[in-house]
């Protein structure tokens, strides 16, 4: 979940078109045209995470307040949970796991993205606005549940594709010659393997509730039909955070 209020504007006298601004969006926001070599902007995709603003090299961009605020939330109670669930457990991941903490956002919120219709890193961003703090932690459990959920990675080549690398090895990953070489060199792969299933199998608490946090700071998304959830007796507020 995360609040969008602000927004960035463009001074064109200093813009280069240097095509900086668009290789670090997370978003896809920015783009350069052609002919007039100027950076230009869908703002409906922004979600405010000054990337732009910090990397430009000639200071052409500059954030200011947007005139009207906006939340982005996609509600996991809006999909049936069992498929949530199942995704998340497919990508090894807890359901209730923060995958973004810039953002509080669990596993369930991002599969809920997917089983909703997104069908890239930066569709499910620009929904959840996950990405848009360090825009790194959350990178691969994005990636792992897309491939979880049958999409297929596209690399970034000649301004197309996801706007991120790819995924890095995990503890499932490691050959067993490097298990052997480095096992008595204080590293458990097998045994952080079996921590982490431990842990991405684990019962849910607040499964498909809304938190009670976060529905007091925004009363606007208490669900996409806009009607209100209760949340249930055993949810409380920032139960669950980032305890994974
Ligand atoms: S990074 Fe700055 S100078 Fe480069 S294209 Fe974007 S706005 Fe223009
Ligand atoms: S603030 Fe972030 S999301 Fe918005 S245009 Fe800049 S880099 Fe993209």
């Amino acid at each position: 979940m995360r609040l969008v209020n602000t927004v960035p504007v463009l001074d064109e006298a200093k813009c280069i078109g240097c095509v900086i601004c668009s290789s670090v969006c997370p978003t896809l926001a920015w783009s350069v045209d052609r002919k007039t070599r100027l950076a230009v902007l869908q703002e409906a995709l922004c979600f405010g995470c000054v990337n732009c603003e910090s990397r430009c090299p000639t200071y052409a961009i500059r954030m200011v307040p947007r005139k009207s605020e906006r939340w982005l939330y996609v509600d996991p109670g809006q999909v049936d949970y069992a498929k949530v669930e199942a995704l998340c457990r497919s990508a090894r991941l807890h359901p209730e796991q923060i995958i973004c903490f810039c953002t509080s956002s669990r596993a369930e919120e991002a599969a809920a993205a997917i089983l909703t219709g997104s069908r890239t890193p930066e569709e499910i961003s620009t929904r959840t606005g996950i990405r848009s703090g360090c825009t790194v932690e959350c990178s691969q459990p994005l990636l792992r549940l897309l491939e979880a959920a049958g999409i297929p990675f596209q690399p970034a080549l000649d301004g197309k594709g996801w706007q991120i690398y790819g995924t890095v090895p995990t503890v499932w990953d490691i050959p067993a010659a490097v298990k052997q070489k480095y096992a008595g060199r204080g590293f458990h792969f097998d045994a952080d393997a079996v921590l982490m299933e431990e842990v991405a199998a684990g019962p849910t608490q607040t499964a498909g509730m809304h938190d009670c946090a976060c529905r007091d700071r925004a009363p606007s998304v208490r669900g996409i039909s806009g009607a209100p959830r209760p949340c249930g007796p055993q949810t409380k507020a920032g139960d669950a955070r980032g305890g994974l």
